[in-house]
């Protein structure tokens, strides 16, 4: 018996490909993307316009399946989040974040990371696995799909997009689990999929530099760096990454990188570490280290967790770093924290995640912890 191919994990060339394997034509594979990525059917039988013929070996060859949610809670501010189960004890996270004109997708591109940051929950968990190509875009489709369905918009009608930019921010290291997240990206971009714009889709990366240069290649899309630091001994105890690649390397990758993006600069993530990393000293270093690259700084408030050691910076010091920034030309901006003191950054719920005995006591847990401190509790980021 062949396995069942799930058409999730192919990108548009492998889907025509697949489709020559059945003895269709290129254009059949069109519409069945369509079917699934744009009006969210994953019934072969409710694709009306494919051949009875085509329909019938679809079935039991294919099937169009995206992780399971676990848990779905949305927040008073509409920021939905899900928890969606990869197997194996391993939960991810996916989180919508409805603005006025837009709404903003961040998924997760592995189940655990390897980088190990300091300041990092997920890092903390060690790395599990990368996440396939259907896991990846999986949450694009799962999230668009329901979140029309809660709208009222029916599944196998073309709707109002309810999902416009995406962000890979949310657990894992992209460029570190590198093919499938290039294909899941031409799965974003292609017009018979979700046809978002490269300047809409933003991959954020701790600093793989020779990864940046092939992206710059295969697929380039806006690039926000994960910097965090102002100077290499600083970055090393941060991010260990940094010994590999370190800042002037990374420096000439964004500059590289620009020559190929869709805009026309960086945006560099600055986590704010209470007497870390966050004095007028780093800020004026920070000036003079990306001084040659095009970019934009978001400082993040530090979201702590006990066993980090780290705090965050008060908001007045966050505020005084960002105008130095800014006097200096650099448009900054800072992430607001949404809900309570005690917020989990993007990932740092399911990163905890090892078996499903873990995912039902952290599901109490932030049951407790919403109870305590709010909705909002879990939900961090509006970019201000
Ligand atoms: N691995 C990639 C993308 C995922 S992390 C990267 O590091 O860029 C997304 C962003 O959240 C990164 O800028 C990361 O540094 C930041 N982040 C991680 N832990 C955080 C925490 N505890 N508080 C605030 N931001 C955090
Ligand atoms: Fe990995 Fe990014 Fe977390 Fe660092 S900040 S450990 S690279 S997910």
């Amino acid at each position: 018996m062949t396995a069942i191919t799930n058409l999730l994990d192919l990108d548009p060339a492998q889907l025509i490909a697949y489709c020559g394997e059945l003895g269709e034509k290129p254009f059949r594979a069109k519409q069945l993307q369509r079917w699934i990525h744009q009006f969210g059917v994953s019934d072969f039988e409710a694709m009306t316009d494919l051949a009875k013929s085509l329909r019938d070996k679809l079935t039991g060859r294919a099937c169009v399946s995206s992780p399971v949610v676990i848990s779905d809670h949305t927040s008073t501010d509409g920021t939905r989040k899900w928890l969606l189960d990869v197997g194996q004890g391993n939960a991810i996270e996916t989180v919508f974040i409805p603005e006025e004109n837009r709404g903003t997708l961040c998924i997760s591109t592995q189940a655990g990371c390897a980088v190990n940051c300091r300041f990092c929950s997920t890092g903390k968990q060690g790395f599990n696995r990368n996440l396939t190509v259907a896991e990846i875009i999986g949450q694009l489709w799962m999230a668009e799909f329901e979140l029309r369905k809660t709208k009222g918009i029916p599944v196998g009608h073309k709707g109002e997009r309810q999902i416009t930019n995406v962000v890979m921010m949310g657990m894992g290291e992209p460029l570190l689990n590198f093919e499938p997240t290039v294909t899941a990206l031409k799965l974003m971009l292609d017009d018979n999929a979700y046809g978002l714009s490269r300047r809409r889709v933003t991959l954020s990366t701790s600093g793989v530099v020779p990864m940046i240069d092939k992206l710059s290649q295969e697929c380039a899309v806006a690039l926000a760096v994960s910097l965090h630091a102002s100077n290499d001994s600083l970055r090393d105890s941060l991010i260990p990454l940094n010994k590999k690649h370190p800042l002037a390397e990374l420096m000439a990758a964004c500059r590289r990188y620009l020559e190929f993006a869709p805009r026309d600069f960086v945006t560099f993530e600055y986590c704010m570490l209470d007497a870390v990393n966050d004095s007028d000293q780093h800020a004026r270093e920070l000036i003079e280290l990306v001084r040659t690259v095009p970019c934009k700084f978001n400082l993040i408030p530090f979201n702590p967790f006990p066993e980090s050691g780290l705090k965050r910076s008060n908001n007045q010091r966050i505020k005084a770093f960002a105008q130095i920034l800014t006097d200096a030309g650099l448009v900054t901006t800072i992430r607001k924290t949404r809900g309570d003191d005690i917020d989990a950054a993007c990932g740092q719920l399911a990163g905890e995640v090892q078996d499903r005995t873990r995912v039902q006591e952290r599901m109490q847990k932030q049951a407790e912890y919403q109870k305590k401190f709010g909705p909002n509790f879990g939900q961090i980021v509006e970019i201000t």
